[in-house]
């Protein structure tokens, strides 16, 4: 009964022309055949405003890819998620590995960031995920569940926070997390949910997939119990790539 969320990351991707031909190219396939999932594109700040506008009515969902914490005020180069939210879109992305990486991101400025993005309407897109090095030492679930306990903000529920499990070593790569690797997660963050906001919502909450999915590889993936859709970087820069694996959803 979770609606899968196929959400492309488009990261530090796409000039104006490109972005939005490829935010028009999705939102024309989606007018034209109904999907049984959600769709939503991030592209980078810049572009958010014209993405919306320009996919309007076509039930295309528009996000950025982060925001500040605050609302307004003295933050130098930062934006702010009413701003956001003001510009059309609907969902942020928080805490991607990559900012956790080159900004030194939180799980506490998640957090932070999670619950002004709810506090200012959107919803929130909280990624999580091991690196290798935790991983071949055995911490994968452990190094999952702290994440996703010292991110999720207050007052998070399924109708406004999402998880997006994304293995660190399988972003960008090629190398995709396997079936059993995915679900084990997945399943052990669904649990850890239960524990925090109770099995009957936790049973909600979509826990998206991310890092490497793929046209070839989505099915197998989507089909996983505890796997509700997708977070796509590179395949989520072609229109046919990203619209062959929401068919798959
Ligand atoms: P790739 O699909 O390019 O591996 O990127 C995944 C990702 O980081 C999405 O947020």
């Amino acid at each position: 009964s979770r609606r899968p969320l196929i959400a492309g990351n488009w990261k530090m991707n796409g000039l104006k022309a490109d972005g939005l031909a490829l935010a028009k190219g999705v939102a024309e396939k989606l007018k034209a055949d109904k999907l049984a999932c959600e769709m939503l594109v991030c592209p980078p700040f810049l572009l958010v405003a014209a993405v919306a506008e320009a996919v309007a009515g076509s039930g295309l969902a528009v996000g950025g890819q982060d925001c500040h914490a605050k609302v307004s005020g003295a933050h130098t180069g930062d934006t702010s998620p009413v701003m956001l939210k003001d510009a059309g879109a609907s969902y942020v992305i928080l805490g991607h590995s990559e900012r956790r990486t080159d900004h030194g991101e939180t799980d506490a400025g998640v957090k932070a960031k999670a619950e002004a993005a709810l506090a200012a309407g959107l919803s929130a897109i909280v990624c999580i995920g091991e690196t290798l090095a935790q991983r071949d030492a055995g911490q994968t679930l452990d190094v999952n569940k702290s994440q996703l306990r010292g991110s999720w903000p207050e007052g998070g529920n399924a109708a406004n926070t999402v998880i997006a499990y994304e293995p660190v070593w399988a972003i960008g790569t090629g190398r995709v997390a396997t079936p059993e690797q995915a679900q084990e997660v997945h399943a052990a963050i669904r649990a850890e949910l239960a524990a925090m906001i109770g099995a009957e919502e936790a049973a909600k909450v979509r826990i998206l997939y991310g890092g490497s999915m793929k046209p070839d590889n989505a099915a197998q993936l989507l089909a996983l119990a505890d796997v509700d859709g997708g977070l796509i970087g590179g395949a989520a820069l072609k229109a046919d790539d990203f619209w062959a694996i929401a068919k798959a959803a």
